[in-house]
């Protein structure tokens, strides 16, 4: 039988080891945190359940397929709940927008904010239709290894215009600021800037349409718990709590594998699941592959950081839905002081998350979860002492989620804590404390991002948010069915 490693557990590589086990690999897991879930990890605090990450569960069929491989069902393991509206999108003024697919709703919801742009919305939906079956459904799970590759996509993505942004895009079908805002902003889920994200990307809003906005019931680290019990019940074994140092080489060849407690093992075959600098940096380090790597991925341009707040309330909020964009004043240049010019703006948009609307298990009864998330520019860029700012941010973002929904919001605080960027650089070594991995530009998508097989060590693979098709669960979900195709083959022989 022949054997296989996985460092990591986020969703891109439970989802691998799933597919490889599945078929016959036996696989390891080795996972440096005490829980798997990377990005999806979870705490409990004071009878409330925070989801450090996930929350917008999208593309249920992707996940569906994991299971249906040992001819099981997700529905064993996991209750998906629908989420509904998908998203209410809130302004300053007072203005408010229910985005879903429940389409006269939709319609409705369109009239009421901007009536003169119906007409361009059908024809948005067409677009995004096109490129969501020609980039998602054709493309998302194939690996791309060569330049010919890429080459073979060209036409298509001339066609659909993938040279403009997602803004721009928008931008040519409706008038309305607001609404090019509503149907832009789902770039951010991926680490994206909409104003210079290929307008690819718009296939986010129909593959939202087509699949449905979900929650996992018990949050989405039952997902995970679900992800992990299939690969267990499949044979296949994990280890937390113990990083891999070291990934050794013979020639061209991964042989063994190292972890930080000295163990070591060898395997027929390597897959990172960490991030992408850290695996060729750190994990790769004794051979020449590593450092060449390391140096070419440290000119390419890394996604933003997330400052996330998460808070545990006394009382209920029936009027709050599940989840809630609330734009600032500025959408444009608060994204370029993001993305480009690394200063932590005055004002923000900030992603509210209200869990316990749909599902109340998360909080002792009468009380309520929340998390409010805000990009912040990453620490290459805005290299700052999170350790002191954190607490003066956690405080403004309470007080505007207060001004604008919960008044006495200070007051009805049971728990609370913050997630900063350098969080993200010591529990998951991820570079820069990027929360999405290589920023989604179409010159860092698919052959020009990490390859799902490296180029030179002809048995070590990558899969998740660094590789194609990206970030997000279902891209790292699609980024595992690439990957563990080309192991499958080539271990197979
Ligand atoms: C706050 C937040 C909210 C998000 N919201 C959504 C959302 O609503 N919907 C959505 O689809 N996506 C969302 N995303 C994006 C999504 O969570 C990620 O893109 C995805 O989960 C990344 O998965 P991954 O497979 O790349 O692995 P990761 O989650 O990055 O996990 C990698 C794992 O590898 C482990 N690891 C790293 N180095 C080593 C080592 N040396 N040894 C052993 N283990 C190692 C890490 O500990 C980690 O467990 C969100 C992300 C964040 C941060």
């Amino acid at each position: 039988m022949k054997r296989a490693c996985v460092i990591g557990a986020g969703f891109g590589g439970l989802a691998l080891a799933i597919r490889l086990q599945s078929s016959g690999i036996a696989t390891t897991i080795l996972e440096a945190r005490d829980k798997a879930g990377g990005r999806a990890y979870v705490w409990e605090r004071e009878g409330f359940t925070f989801d450090a990450g996930p929350t917008v569960i999208t593309a249920p069929d992707a996940l569906e397929e994991l299971w249906a491989l040992s001819g099981a069902k997700l529905a064993d393991d996991v209750e998906l709940m629908p989420v509904m509206p998908f998203y209410r999108l809130h302004w300053g003024d007072g203005t408010s927008f229910d985005y879903s697919n429940d389409e006269p709703r939709l319609r409705a919801e369109i009239a009421r904010l901007a009536p003169g742009d119906l007409a361009g919305y059908e024809d948005f939906a067409q677009f995004a239709e096109e490129v969501y079956r020609e980039g998602y459904q054709k493309l998302g799970a194939v690996p791309f290894l060569r330049f010919s590759d890429m080459i073979r996509a060209a036409p298509a993505l001339v066609r659909h215009q993938a040279y403009r942004s997602v803004y721009g895009r928008v931008s040519g079908f409706v008038k309305s600021e607001k609404l090019r805002e509503a149907l832009s902003f789902h770039t951010l889920l991926v680490g994206g800037n909409p104003m210079t994200t290929s307008s690819i990307y718009a296939l986010i809003h129909a593959l939202e349409k087509e699949g449905g906005v979900w929650w996992a019931k018990g949050g989405t680290n039952r997902l995970v718990a679900g992800m992990v019990a299939l690969f267990e019940r499949l044979g296949g074994k994990i280890r937390l709590a113990d990083p891999v140092v070291r990934v050794h080489t013979v020639g061209n060849r991964a042989s063994e594998v190292e972890t930080l407690s000295g163990w070591r093992e060898r395997f027929d075959a390597v897959a990172s699941n960490g991030d992408l600098m850290h695996t060729y940096r750190d994990l790769l380090a004794d051979g020449p592959r590593g450092g060449q790597m390391a140096k070419s991925l440290a000119q390419k341009r890394w996604s933003p950081s997330l400052f996330v707040v998460h808070f545990g309330l006394e009382g209920t909020w029936p009027g709050i839905p599940h989840h809630t964009i609330m734009f600032g004043p500025r959408y444009k240049g608060l994204l370029e002081d993001i993305f480009d010019h690394g200063v932590l703006p005055r004002d923000f948009s900030i992603y509210l998350h209200h869990p316990t609307i749909t599902d109340p298990s998360l909080a002792p009864p009468g009380m309520s979860t929340f998390y409010a998330l805000v990009p912040v520019a990453h620490l290459g860029k805005l290299p700052i002492d999170w350790a002191e700012v954190g607490p003066i941010l956690e405080k403004r973002i309470l007080d505007e989620v207060g001004l604008r929904f919960i008044p006495d919001i200070h007051d009805r605080i049971i728990t609370k804590f913050h997630y900063t960027p350098t969080d993200f650089v010591d529990d998951l070594a991820a570079y820069k404390g990027s929360a999405f991995s290589l920023e989604p530009l179409l010159t860092q998508s698919a052959w020009f991002r990490g390859h799902n097989r490296d180029d030179v060590i002809s048995n070590f693979y990558l899969v998740g948010a660094g590789t194609h098709p990206g970030a997000g669960v279902p891209g790292v979900v699609g980024s595992a069915k690439a990957t563990a195709g080309l192991m499958i083959a080539d271990l197979r022989g």
